[in-house]
């Protein structure tokens, strides 16, 4: 059975699809968007975050460090009088997680919920993701991808689940390859694919001042899924000033290429000229 690297586990979660659920936070996603509110997540690798913000440089941790470079080893972590240091991830395995998730499926059951893989990519460990998912006991599942994924991985684990939530950042490819890193030919195929299958889906687009936030683009999104029998809704995920909190904490610069103070457009109209049901998150 495989093994796999995650940064976190949310409980009670209340955005990531129908109810109350368990979220866990695969660590690492090949996509690199330019507003990225996790960026600890991007990183496949466990790594060294420090709450710098607090910190009194009292010099604890470099006398700990043996090392030159980082290698997230943890030496430094307990000598910090103020708990500021973490090593961001850690590796389970299949069982251990789903045993995990088992133990606590009747309570999210009772609230309508499940449990939701989200990221980072949770597509970018799928031997991990799926020998998890073949091992939960009657749980309601949903995966949260960017759907940045091999077309083959992208189908087993939507039919897998039993919801797929999935980001649609931009339609425009040489925008997308801007703003993210990556070219979107593969995110809709993806996203076509989702649009022809069983599963319940939704497209979940980030709303990013100056980027996406435009009639265009919503417009361009609608119409690609307009069809698609098995799409519940479109979310509108507004752009947060606060995204850039975590960068500093893991020795990256926040560096926005958009307008960050520019209030966002939002139209739900557009999506309702498409029959498509939409909410502002
Ligand atoms: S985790 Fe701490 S002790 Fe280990 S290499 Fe990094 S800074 Fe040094
Ligand atoms: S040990 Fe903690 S408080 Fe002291 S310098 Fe390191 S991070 Fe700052
Ligand atoms: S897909 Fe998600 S986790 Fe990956 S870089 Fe974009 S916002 Fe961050």
């Amino acid at each position: 059975m495989s093994s796999g690297t995650i940064f976190d586990i949310k409980e009670f979660a209340v955005y990531d699809g129908p109810g109350i659920r368990l979220t866990v936070f695969f660590k690492g996603c090949p996509i690199k968007c330019n507003w990225c509110h996790n960026p600890e997540g991007q990183n496949p690798h466990p790594e060294l975050m420090v709450n710098k913000a607090s910190c009194i440089s009292c010099g604890q941790c470099k006398e700990a460090c043996t090392q030159e470079k980082c290698i997230a080893c943890g030496k430094c972590i307990t000598c910090c009088p103020l708990n500021l240091r973490k090593i961001c991830g850690y590796t389970l395995t299949a069982e251990e997680l789903a045993e995990y998730i088992n133990d606590k499926s009747d309570y999210y059951a009772k609230y309508g919920g499940g449990v939701t893989f989200s990221g980072g990519e949770p597509l970018m460990q799928p031997q991990f993701l799926t020998d998890t998912l073949s091992l939960l006991k009657d749980i309601h599942t949903a995966v949260e991808t960017s759907g940045y994924a091999d077309n083959r991985i992208f189908t087993s684990v939507a039919e897998m689940v039993d919801y797929v939530i999935m980001d649609v950042k931009l339609i425009d490819s040489k925008l997308h390859l801007k703003y993210t890193g990556v070219d979107n030919r593969i995110i809709l195929e993806n996203l076509e694919s989702l649009c022809k299958g069983n599963t319940k889906f939704v497209v979940r687009i980030p709303v990013i001042p100056g980027v996406n936030d435009n009639a265009s683009t919503y417009r361009s999104v609608a119409k690609l899924i307009k069809d698609a029998p098995m799409l519940e809704q479109i979310e509108l995920l507004p752009y947060h000033k606060t995204a850039g909190a975590k960068y500093e904490m893991i020795n990256r610069k926040y560096e926005p290429i958009f307008d960050v103070n520019r209030p966002v457009f939002i139209n739900q109209d557009i999506f309702s000229q498409y029959g498509i049901r939409s909410a502002v998150l």
